[in-house]
């Protein structure tokens, strides 16, 4: 399968590409300004190119995310997989009176218009038999145990929650397993060494969903864990 993942500078985006790559899948690893170190070793090791493509996807750049996906086509790529894992957490723990209004866009414009410009552009290249549209998400986005802080990043999350609702609906005649995952409280950058969590584990388990070995429970929404587990919307 061809995946295609977000924000695989670093972090759960840079596991994710590691262990797709692990299981045998092609990954084309968006990353903004080149990539990272870690990355271009992966792609060293992969042998580079085929396996693992590192291609410049900053999810705010519309033109750049048009630019790519005509690149592939033209080179008739299809893909099984569009991950949107980029994301930014900022103005942790402001509260509502002090919050900058410009907090709140460049959360919006990374964590939902980025996946929003990726299915955009993307979708018609998702053609792959048992493909798969993942938004990795968060709790935090969850309305039921909503809590006082981290506005922007949280809803952010409650509507790109929406967002993988509606692409659901949108691609169920096509087939397409969609989901919004939140992948736990890990130990990256974002999530800091005090998360209990280990990113690898949770990229195992997302891809064991993006292969359908694992199939999340029966339930009313597209919201789960890495796990499969549902949670409330
Ligand atoms: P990190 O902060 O460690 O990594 C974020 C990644 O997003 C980096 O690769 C970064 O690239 C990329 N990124 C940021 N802005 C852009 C942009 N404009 N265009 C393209 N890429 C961008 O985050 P995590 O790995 O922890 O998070 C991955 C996902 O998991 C996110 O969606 C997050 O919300 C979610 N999540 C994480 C949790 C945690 O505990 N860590 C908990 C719940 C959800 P660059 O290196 O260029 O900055």
């Amino acid at each position: 399968m061809n995946i295609l993942i977000t924000g695989a500078s670093r972090g759960l985006g840079y596991e994710l590409a590691a262990e797709a790559l692990e299981r045998g899948h092609a990954v084309i690893a968006g990353a903004r300004g080149g990539g990272s170190v870690k990355l271009a070793k992966l792609s060293e090791e992969y042998g580079g190119g085929d396996r693992l493509a590192i291609a410049e996807l900053d999810v705010t750049d519309e033109a750049g995310i048009q630019a790519l996906a005509a690149k592939l086509k033209q080179e008739g790529r299809t893909l099984g997989a569009i991950i949107n894992n980029a994301a930014i957490l900022n103005a942790r723990d402001t509260q509502i009176e002090d919050l900058d209004m410009a907090d709140v866009a460049a959360t919006f414009e990374i964590n939902l218009y980025g996946p929003m410009r990726v299915a955009k552009h993307f979708l018609p290249l998702l053609t792959e038999e048992n493909a798969a549209f993942f938004n990795i998400s968060s709790e935090s986005g969850c309305i039921t145990n909503a809590y006082p802080g981290d506005y922007p990043y949280s809803i952010s999350k409650t509507a790109l929650n929406m967002f993988s609702e509606q692409l659901h609906r949108y691609l169920r005649p096509r087939g397409v397993q969609v989901l919004s995952i939140h992948p736990g409280w890990i130990k990256t950058d974002m999530g800091s060494e005090r998360a209990p969590g280990d990113p690898r584990a949770s990229a195992r388990g997302i891809l064991d969903l993006l292969e359908r070995r694992v199939v999340p429970e029966n339930h009313r929404f597209r919201f789960v864990d890495f796990t499969g587990k549902e949670l409330p919307i």
